[in-house]
This record gives C-alpha cells, sequence and structure tokens, in this order.
C-alpha cells in the first residue's frame, strides 16, 4: 500500500508518499509560502527526478490540489494516477486530553482537533485545513490523524501536573503534554528492537534538532518528557529559552518595552542557543564559530548541553535508574561536540563513552560506549514521516 504522509505547519507543507510494505520513500515534497505571495512547490523522487511549481496557494486545499497533481508528474512523480493511495497519515500537532494514540478521521475527530485549535494556534489550523480539505478531494480514502502529543499521554499525572490549581488545570487542561511523539516513539522502538526489550527497561531519548526534547521511556512506554504545555518548556533550543523563571520573562517584558502577546514569541524566536550567541541557532555555524575563538557561541553550546546533561540525570532518577540513552534528530545525529558535551563526566550513572567512536561518522544505528558500559548510548537516525506512515496502515488495517 502507498500511504501519503502530510505534515502542515502554518504557512508550509510537507508530504511523503511511502511504499508501507518495503518502508521505501517514493518521493518528498513541500509547498512553501501557503497563504502568501510567491508560493512553491518543490519535490524529488526515489530516481532523483525534480520538480519546482512556482504558483501562489491561498489555502491548504489549494497547495493539496497542486500536490496530487504532483504525485503524478512524469518526471518527478511516483504513481500513475492518484486511485494508488491508499491512506492518508497527517501529522496532528495536538490531541489535547481526548486521544491517547492515532485515529482514523472522522466528522467527530475534526470535531474534537476543532475544540483543540486554542491549545496550538499556529500549527493546528494548518492541520485541521489539511484534513479537511483531502476528505474533500479524496473521498473514500481513509485518514489517520497521527498526534505529536499521544507518545506522552502516558506520563502518570505526577509527571504532567504544574503546581498550579487544580481546578485551573480541570477547566483549561494546562498541563504538560510533551511533543515530538512521533520521533520519541520511532527511537524508543528501534531502540528496543537493536538492545532487546531486557536491555532497554529505562531508556532516555534525547531528540535534539532545531526543537529538542528528552524522554524517560519505561518498557516502552513514556513517563515524563522535557517539553510542556507547549513545546517552549524544557531544554534550550535553536530559538527557544526552554525552562526560565516565569518572573524574569515578566521583568523582561518591561524592560525591553515588549506587548505582553510578543513575550512568548520573544521566547520562541529569539532566544535559545541563537540569543545566547548573539549569531545563530544552526549548530553547524556555532560549531564553526567556537572553533574560530568565538565565546559567546562556545557559551550557547555549552549551556544547551549543560541542560540535557541535567534533563538525564533528573529523568535517571525518575526510572530508577537507566540502561540506555539514545541520541537523535539533526544535531543528536550529526553532532559529536553536542554528544560529548553531555556524555562526558557521566560515569557516575554508569556511562563508559567511546570518544573514538563519537566522532566517527557512520550511517544507520551506532554504538557510542564501551563493551562492558553499564548504559548504552546509541545514536538512532529519526525517521518521523515513516513512523506516521506505519500507524497508519496499522490502523487502516485493523480496520
Ligand atoms: P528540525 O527540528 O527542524 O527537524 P533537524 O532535526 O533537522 O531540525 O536538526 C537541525 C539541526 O541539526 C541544526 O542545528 C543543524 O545545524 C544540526 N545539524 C545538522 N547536520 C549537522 C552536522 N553535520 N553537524 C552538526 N550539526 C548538524
Amino acid at each position: 500500500m502507498k500511504i501519503l504522509v502530510i505534515n502542515a505547519g502554518s504557512s508550509s507543507l510537507k508530504y511523503q508518499l511511502i511504499d508501507i510494505e518495503t518502508e521505501k520513500r517514493l518521493l518528498k515534497g513541500i509547498c512553501d509560502r501557503i497563504g502568501m505571495d510567491g508560493g512553491t512547490l518543490t519535490q524529488e523522487n526515489a530516481e532523483g527526478g525534480t520538480l519546482t511549481v512556482e504558483r501562489d496557494m491561498k489555502t491548504h486545499k489549494e497547495a493539496i490540489e497542486l500536490v496530487l497533481g504532483a504525485l503524478t508528474d512524469k518526471q518527478a512523480g511516483a504513481i500513475s494516477s492518484v486511485a494508488e493511495i491508499g491512506a492518508v497519515g497527517h501529522r496532528v500537532l495536538h490531541s489535547g486530553e481526548d486521544f491517547d494514540r492515532s485515529v482514523i478521521i472522522d466528522d467527530e475527530v475534526v470535531r474534537i482537533c476543532e475544540k483543540n485549535a486554542e491549545l496550538g494556534p499556529l500549527h493546528m489550523p494548518g492541520n485541521i485545513g489539511c484534513i479537511k480539505s483531502c476528505r474533500e478531494v479524496m473521498p473514500g480514502v481513509p485518514m489517520v490523524a497521527v498526534f505529536d502529543t499521544t507518545f506522552h499521554s502516558t506520563m502518570p499525572p505526577k509527571a504532567f501536573m504544574y503546581g498550579i490549581p487544580y481546578s485551573v488545570y480541570e477547566k483549561y487542561k494546562v498541563r504538560k503534554y510533551g511533543f515530538h511523539g512521533t520521533s520519541h516513539k520511532f527511537v524508543s522502538e528501534e531502540a528496543i528492537k537493536f538492545l532487546g526489550a531486557e536491555n532497554c527497561r529505562r531508556l532516555i531519548v534525547c531528540h535534539l534538532g532545531n526543537g529538542s526534547s528528552i524522554s524517560a521511556v519505561k518498557d516502552g512506554k513514556c513517563v515524563d518528557t522535557s517539553m510542556g504545555f507547549t513545546p517552549l518548556e524544557g531544554l534550550i533550543m535553536g530559538t527557544r529559552s526552554g525552562d526560565i523563571d516565569p518572573a524574569a520573562v515578566e521583568f523582561m517584558r518591561v524592560k525591553l518595552g515588549m506587548k505582553a502577546e510578543d513575550t512568548v514569541q520573544f521566547l520562541n524566536k529569539q532566544c535559545g542557543m541563537k540569543g545566547i550567541s548573539e549569531l545563530d541557532s544552526d549548530m553547524r555555524v556555532l560549531e564553526k564559530a567556537i572553533n574560530e575563538g568565538n565565546e559567546k557561541a562556545r557559551l550557547a553550546v555549552e549551556a544547551a548541553a549543560y541542560r540535557i546533561k541535567k534533563y538525564v540525570g533528573s529523568f535517571a532518577a525518575a526510572l530508577g535508574g537507566v540502561d540506555a540513552i539514545a541520541f537523535t534528530g539533526g544535531i543528536g545525529e550529526n553532532s559529536a561536540l553536542m554528544r560529548r558535551l553531555v556524555m562526558q563526566d557521566t560515569e557516575w550513572l554508569g556511562v563508559d563513552f567511546d570518544e573514538e567512536e563519537n566522532s566517527a561518522r557512520r550511517p544507520g544505528i551506532r554504538v557510542l560506549s564501551k563493551k562492558g558500559s553499564k548504559v548504552s548510548v546509541l545514536v538512532i537516525p529519526t525517521n518521523e514521516e515513516l513512523s506516521i506512515a506505519r500507524e497508519t496502515y496499522a490502523l487502516v488495517l485493523a480496520k
């Protein structure tokens, strides 16, 4: 079966067509600048055929219609008719407390997503717009919603509660939800397959990319995670501050003359490693700057690594020890510097880190701990689209 995976942002739409039996990606593409001038679709198939279409897309529906045309393109497409698409998997940011797993989409699911849109005002309108458009233009094709939050729905209340009045939590659902769930789930499953369930009972997954989060996973189920009510909580990320004293936010708002509604944007876009370095959010740029002696770039990376290390320590405590630590995401998979800073001085935890293997470049799953290390340290490349396609297939088959 061929599964179309759709990951819609506020003004972009990423998609992949995956043959689920072979788990091979047949093509991938992106629509940029939806709702703005200068819209473009770019697509590349597995044979290297490429397509660029410059056309304004007023809505996500217009983008979907453009995508359906591109899928059958002679040069860069992968199917001869849209009827070959067996199912569509939609990445949806937020499940609220209404879903604890992926679901087949029907009218009721759309209604609940609309109710929860206020929990993710930047992403949910695009997610819902895409779902509605796909249902219109591909009637009869099963659609599945795969939420970014549901892998974390197994967190116990003591982990997801903030220290706020219970009635506020109850009425407005203000609590920790956690994000990057498809990645944390995929990497947990791969780690368990690789090490065997018995050697992976207490696992810490570090997803480090532009956005970063850590999860504590016990017997394959999430028990805690670093992101919160929104993806702003937790680690120092590319441009996000992560954990910060809310009173410092109010103090900065007054000193910098910000409007109340601009503070969240400030913490999301102007802070993190970009803010500390006053240079860039991109790890490659920061590593280059460090090599050239830039001290603020060094501080940014050291502060981000230190925050990760503290979360690893606290999640080891939450899990009652740790059997394995897995790194994933653009930084987790590629930055030997970040992994080294996080893993140095962790012998107390039972980690015997292999510096040489850490610096080597190899594809696929890699082991960065020495033989006999009590804790296995792994690099596991994530694949969120494949994870969404697998979930979609499982639900469609079960139906
Ligand atoms: P997103 O969260 O947008 O999916 P990614 O997971 O692709 O992001 O991660 C992007 C981050 O990974 C960037 O900071 C980028 O610099 C970093 N990165 C990618 N390749 C390398 C590399 N070879 N060395 C160091 N950092 C890298």
